[in-house]
């Protein structure tokens, strides 16, 4: 099958002309003016603009969390994706303590494959390095599995000492695997967590006040000194607030490798969300937690400034009526996370390129080309060029959409709420092609399930 993709507005990272695009087998195979090639296929993108497929570096389908499952698994999680412009996905496996992490991709690929909408990877979270088990990492790299994740949050299920992180971290560094960091201080937070428990406090908007900002730069402050002292890149995810970000910063201004990634949620909810009647605000409960509204501002000039390259949206849903409410009556017991994989785009385009902070050009860094080249993708993901695979995105940059669970353009994910209920947005993905194929045509999804590949990420380049 070819496809004619003609009169488009081509933006990439460093690109803004207009051309034609055919693509043949999988792959971006011209880009020129008025091309007259002939194609199995046409699509007339005028007064499109043609991004190449966005690249969300963080998420959870299928996971398992606190007793219960996150709701979207890999097929309706990556519909959502390629509904919103997302085409490629990299989640987490997760290595249970006792087992090989090797087990662990086993499972995770057992989830995935057959079932995807769009191309997917993984990252493995890592909780238990006893014994040779270091020695699996090069293994999995060999797999293509080249980034792991590690907690300083989560004590008991997740969480790993300051020896581990640093055990791991060289390894990586010597392998040329890169470490990613959720970092917030669960030890102290655990104390704060009990001290409001013992108080009687257990609404919703206790989480957040127990996972307080400081907590969040403690842990970004010394894992990075970590790594530093491991010689090996690190970076942070989900970074939610100035305090954590001047962090990293300092760090990047003495010229270490420290990178870090925010998420929509950071960037558009904020800490009164927590403050709603009843329990509204569970529908937020997740870590970090969201800040006060003035980290928002900070969070854009970090993404213009560099301090931050990529935007993920550490998608993790969770149903309001029968999951949310496991903690109906302690805080603790609300699964963490939130959805906004399928609204990642629109929101940032619109918050971003719509209202002046940052350039077009910058828009596609954030969403698509860092983190490919971050997660070793480049450049066949995470750009439009020839020899590229054809992940490609037709946006309407003046089409305007209210997010709503009840907007079927705007919300496929398996969960019965939207965070950004009511957010109206400017900028939708209207088709969306996947290697090539039409994954979505006029904002209709026309794939099948299991389109997608998994992909072998290369090593870390060093950047
Ligand atoms: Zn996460």
């Amino acid at each position: 099958m070819s496809l004619l993709i003609k009169n488009g507005r081509i933006i990439t990272a460093v690109d803004d002309y207009e051309a034609d695009i055919f693509v043949e087998r999988e792959i971006v195979s011209v880009i020129g003016r008025d091309l007259q090639t002939t194609a199995d296929r046409v699509v007339d993108a005028k007064g499109r603009y043609v991004f190449p497929g966005g690249i969300d570096p963080h998420t959870h389908l299928d996971m398992p969390f606190g007793g219960t499952v996150s709701a979207d698994d890999f097929e309706t999680g990556t519909r959502a994706a390629a509904h919103g412009g997302t085409t490629t996905i990299i989640d987490f496996a997760i290595q249970t303590r006792g087992h090989s992490t090797l087990e662990a991709l086993d499972t995770w690929h057992k989830k995935a494959e057959g079932k995807t909408a769009i191309d997917y990877g993984f990252h493995m979270i890592v909780t238990d390095v006893a014994g040779g088990r270091l020695g699996e990492m090069r293994t999995l790299a060999g797999e293509g599995v080249t980034s792991y994740k590690l907690f300083t949050a989560y004590p008991g299920v997740l969480y790993v000492d300051d020896g581990a992180l640093f055990r791991v971290m060289r390894k990586a560094g010597e392998d040329g695997a890169l470490i990613c960091m959720h970092a917030e201080n669960g030890i102290v937070i655990d104390e704060l967590i009990k001290r409001a428990l013992d108080a009687g406090k257990t609404e919703p908007k206790w989480h957040a006040l127990t996972r307080p900002t400081r907590m969040e730069a403690e842990a970004v402050h010394r894992v990075i000194a970590i790594a530093e002292q491991a010689q090996a890149p690190v970076y942070i995810v989900h970074l939610s607030s100035s305090d954590a970000l001047e962090q990293v910063t300092r760090a990047r201004d003495r010229g270490v490798r420290a990178f870090a990634e925010t998420c929509p949620q950071y960037l558009f909810l904020d800490h009164s969300y927590y403050e709603q009647e009843g329990f509204e605000g569970a529908k937020y409960v997740m870590s970090p937690p969201l800040r006060e509204k003035w980290n928002q501002e900070a969070l854009w000039r970090g993404l213009r400034s560099g301090a931050l390259q990529a935007i993920s949206t550490d998608h993790c849903p969770f149903r309001f009526k029968d999951q949310k409410t496991l903690g109906i009556d302690d805080f603790t017991k609300i699964p963490n996370g939130c959805p906004g994989l399928e609204n990642r785009m629109s929101l940032v385009y619109h918050g971003g390129v719509g209202q002046g902070r940052i350039s077009l050009n910058k828009f596609v860094d954030l969403t698509s080309t860092a983190a490919a080249k971050m997660f070793g993708l480049f450049p066949s993901k995470g750009t439009i060029a020839v020899g590229s695979d054809a992940d490609l995105v037709i946006f309407n940059p003046n089409r305007r959409e209210t997010i709503s669970i009840n907007n079927p353009f705007t919300h496929h994910m398996n969960v019965d709420y939207n965070a950004y209920e009511g957010f109206e947005v400017e900028g939708i993905s209207e088709t969306v092609v996947s290697r090539g194929k039409i994954v979505i045509r006029d904002c209709e999804y026309v794939g099948s399930k299991g389109d997608g590949q998994f992909l072998k990420r290369g090593l870390f380049p060093g950047l």
